[in-house]
């Protein structure tokens, strides 16, 4: 008889969790994943997915507007929410059957309760009070939203109750200044809701490039969302149909949402973790070594739990790499440098490598170049959105280090950037690569002019 009910026990059927379970599950181990809610984690339920797709419903009012000087009339126009909410829910199901399916397939249990550790070989399961024993725990339970300590809080929406509003609202104040407030403020920007973003510091996207940073911010209050920087909401107050909000420069504004995209956490609480041992860093995630092991031998750990880099692409490479680790015996750490990341608000943001400031800290003379330009696509259309492109190069030896795009359709590119990039090509090899006209893309290898250093650096 075996020692243990499982070789592996997953808790979280999100990305990560989901393809370690698969992987593990085909080479012939016994797998369960447990999970509290449905199968896919946030990327899948109430993240990228979902996200995307208010993004692409958003960007048709743009759209219509461009589309007069192209010779359209557009009077027809008219949108519903309802109908985008629920379709996009329907897909978010059909992908969540997907992915309950492929695990089926695959061999994994799928046991659909909350799960906690109560031994380095043993967790107790919420709801039944079963309990089961594995030779190894995988922790893949993702983050969770942070929700701030002000007054009237609980009147705010967070990401997560975003894609299930009865209605939208005409007036809607978002408060961030990162990847889900630049994001939902361009949704609902463009699905016609009054905007306004609140930000603590001065500009948005801290850790971006300093002039993607710049452009950004110029260009959201280009189209036409409110911007106030360095101000924090003090107190929210229901009024009538919506909000009162005091803002912490002295502004009141009446609102019909609030919505809090002020970062996430790593999803830990009441997983048992102090119990049994497993460490974790100061800011509460899982620590692990290069092969997701945490301080507990038997326990291992991938994806936004660990806070190393928290996109979805990483959690799905940390579950392969700890797969071949542990189920192949092929020592694989996933590298976490030269990530691609992508911002899908307005404009979009492509970036890839260092920023200008890093590269400069790490390497010393860097070499940039950059340009700004209205796409053709835009001219005829009379829209004043700009693009930026810049390339961040080692003087020392002309390594393309960074890329920073910001505007219609970068993080397309970025993800093709990104290869040359991880190739460590030379901003002469860039150059060699011939034009493809007519595109945005085609300046990433015209650029030849050296610009100055950005004026924050
Ligand atoms: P981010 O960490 O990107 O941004 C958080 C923002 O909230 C920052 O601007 C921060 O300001 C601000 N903030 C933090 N605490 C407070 C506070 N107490 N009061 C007011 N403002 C505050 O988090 P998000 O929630 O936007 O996203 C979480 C993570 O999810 C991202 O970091 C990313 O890893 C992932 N994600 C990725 C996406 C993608 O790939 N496209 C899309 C969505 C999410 P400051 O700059 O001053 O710290």
């Amino acid at each position: 008889m075996a020692r243990y009910d499982y070789d592996l026990f997953t808790i979280g059927a999100g990305s990560g969790g989901v393809r370690a379970s698969r992987l593990t599950a085909m080479g012939g181990a016994r797998v369960a994943v447990a999970e509290e809610d449905r199968i896919g984690g946030t990327c899948v339920i109430r993240g990228c997915i979902p996200k995307k797709l208010f993004v692409y419903a958003s960007e048709y009012a743009q759209g219509f507007k461009d589309a007069v000087g192209f010779g359209w009339t557009v009077e027809w126009a008219r949108f519903d929410w309802a109908t985008l909410r629920d379709n996009v829910q329907a897909e978010v199901s059909r992908l969540s059957g997907i992915y309950a399916a492929n695990l089926e397939k695959a061999g994994v249990e799928t046991i659909p309760d909350r799960a906690e550790i109560v031994g380095p070989n043993t967790v107790r399961l919420a709801a039944s009070g079963r309990t089961l024993t594995a030779e190894r725990i995988l922790v893949a339970t993702g983050g969770a939203v942070v929700r701030p300590d002000i007054k009237g809080a609980e009147y705010a929406i967070t990401s997560n109750e975003a894609f299930h509003l009865e209605r939208l609202p005409e007036r809607a104040i978002v408060v961030g200044g990162g990847y889900i407030a630049l994001e939902f403020a361009h949704v609902f920007h463009g699905l016609g809701v009054h905007t306004t973003l609140v930000h603590r510091g001065q500009m948005v996207l801290r850790g971006f490039d300093e002039d993607v940073r710049g452009h950004v911010q110029a260009e959201m209050k280009r189209s036409g969302i409110d911007v106030l920087t360095e101000t924090m909401i003090t107190e929210i107050a229901p009024a009538g149909d919506g909000y009162v909000v005091k803002l912490s420069n002295g502004q009141v504004l009446e609102t019909g949402l609030v919505m809090f995209a002020i970062g996430r956490m790593p999803n830990t609480d009441g997983l048992g973790l102090e119990e049994v041992g497993v460490r974790r860093t100061d800011v509460g995630a899982i620590a692990v070594d290069q092969w997701s092991q945490t301080s507990v031998p038997s326990i291992f750990a991938i994806g936004d739990v660990t806070n190393r880099v928290n996109l979805t692409p990483v959690a799905i490479r940390e579950a392969v790499a700890f797969h071949r680790t542990v189920y192949q015996g092929i020592p694989t750490a996933m590298d976490h440098t030269q990530i691609p990341t992508a911002v899908f608000g307005l404009p979009q943001v492509g970036v890839v490598g260092l920023t200008e400031t890093e590269a400069r800290i790490r390497f010393g003379p860097v070499d940039i170049y950059k340009t700004s330009f209205r796409p053709m696509k835009h001219i005829l259309a009379k829209n004043e959105e700009r693009m930026l492109m810049k390339l961040v190069v080692r003087a020392s030896d002309d390594v393309v280090l960074g890329v920073h795009l910001a505007g219609p359709d970068a993080p397309e590119m970025i993800q093709l950037a990104a290869i040359a990039v991880k190739a460590g090509l030379t901003k002469s090899q860039w150059d060699d690569t011939v034009a493809l006209h007519p595109t945005a893309a085609e300046e990433l290898v015209l650029l030849k002019e050296k610009a100055e250093p950005s004026a924050a650096v």
